[in-house]
């Protein structure tokens, strides 16, 4: 379920609301702190506060440190190898 935060303008409070897709407008949005409903959206992301969601992304950020990083490896190996075989 989309997560959006929000910031009211008039008064600087940040506070998340859960729009539901065929409810992409802000309205409904309305400022817990000061009712206002002059606010503005932040980030938008799927229920980024869902753990499931959150070590998923870890799982594959960590992957893609493992490639780099294997990649930056055979790179260093094969710079070696020619600077080996040039002398
Ligand atoms: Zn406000």
């Amino acid at each position: 379920m989309p997560i959006y935060e929000f910031r009211c303008v008039p008064c600087g409070a940040e506070f998340e609301r859960i729009i539901l897709p065929r409810r992409e407008d802000t309205s409904g949005a309305a400022c817990p702190s000061c009712g206002g409903q002059q606010v503005e959206r932040k980030i938008s992301a799927f229920a980024v506060s869902s753990d499931a969601t959150r070590s998923s992304n870890l799982a594959e950020g960590r992957k893609r440190a493992q490639k780099d990083l294997t990649e930056k490896r055979d790179a260093d190996h094969q710079s070696y190898v020619d600077h080996v075989s040039e002398h």
